[in-house]
């Protein structure tokens, strides 16, 4: 039987949805149905376990299972904050789950800045990475530690303040609070052991991390096709930076006319189009791309 990966990743909540189709479109065909704890993935070899997203880091650190998808912020609260950083690496941002994690105090508290938080409360769900931003920042505050709806502490009169997770900002708005300083921003990544790995499945890590790059690059990613005077070319190629090496065709039975097609690393809009347009392009299309190999 071929070795596989072991990856944890969220069961429930805010990164599940993302991870999952991250997988799927990665050709890993994963089906899971609400419950299931473990899955054996159909297309790859690949088990993943379903968990809540505080016990990912340790999962990975320990090597009870050698990938996981999880926030940055799990990351440095559970392992980080707590000097094992050296326990996991990460292999790449998934750029999505993207938010800060925000100290912030009711708006009319007259709390403004850090200094303003000397001797005060602070309710949060993250107290390793709030007391090491703290330290850093010589504000000594105390940090209460509570499990939950954290933004509703300065109201129950918990503490003055909070550091919670923020993505909009709305639920600060909607309980009165103003953000007054950012102790670090997060998005999901994939992370790996350091522990060792059999080498089959560090072959099979590899083929996984270059496929969901293929993915989010090809997300970013459009091509593009238009029509040109050949000596239009290099106007062209200024229009869109990062423009590599277009395929440039001479147009069948029009000597000067050439046909460009290019992928362009990040998504072309209007006025790009109008630019192209001016530089001399005409008959410009620009397609989604499904899957990049490099
Ligand atoms: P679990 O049951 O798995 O412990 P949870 O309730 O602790 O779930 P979620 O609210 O689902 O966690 O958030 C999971 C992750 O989503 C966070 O750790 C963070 O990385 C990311 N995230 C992105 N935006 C936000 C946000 N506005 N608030 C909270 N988490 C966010
Ligand atoms: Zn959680």
């Amino acid at each position: 039987m071929s070795k596989r990966i072991r990856l944890a990743m969220q069961k429930s909540g805010r990164l599940s949805e993302r991870s999952r189709d991250l997988l799927n479109r990665a050709g890993i065909g994963v089906e899971l149905r609400g419950g299931q704890l473990y899955c054996q993935a159909a297309a790859f070899p690949l088990d993943i376990m379903l968990v809540r997203d505080d016990d990912i880091p340790q999962y990975v650190a320990d090597g009870v299972c050698d990938l996981g998808i999880v926030g940055s912020n799990m990351i440095a609260e559970r392992l980080e904050a707590r000097g094992l950083k050296g326990k996991v690496v990460t292999l790449r941002p998934l750029e999505f789950g993207r938010c800060r994690l925000s100290i912030a105090a009711p708006s009319n508290s007259g709390i403004q800045t850090l200094r303003d938080l000397d001797g005060k409360r602070i309710a949060t769900s993250y107290p390793d990475s709030l007391k090491a931003f703290l330290n850093e920042q010589g504000t000594k505050a105390d940090v209460v530690e509570i499990s939950g709806s954290v933004e509703v502490a300065p109201a129950m009169g918990v503490a003055e303040a909070i550091c919670d997770l923020v993505s909009s900002g709305g639920t600060l708005a909607a309980n009165q609070l103003r953000e007054i300083a950012v102790v670090y921003t997060s998005e999901a990544v994939l992370v790996r052991t350091t522990k060792s790995i059999d080498q089959e499945v560090m072959i099979a890590i590899e083929r996984l991390t270059a496929r969901i790059s293929g993915v989010l690059r090809a997300e970013q990613a459009k091509y593009i096709m238009m029509n040109a005077p050949a000596t239009a070319v290099d106007a062209i190629r200024r229009v869109i930076p990062g423009l590599e090496e277009p395929t440039v065709v001479p147009l069948h039975g029009n000597k000067q006319m050439v046909a460009i097609h290019a992928v362009a690393p990040e998504p072309i809009f209007w006025e790009t189009m109008e630019a192209l347009k001016i530089a001399g392009a005409s008959s410009i299309l620009v397609v989604p791309i499904e899957k990049i190999i490099e």
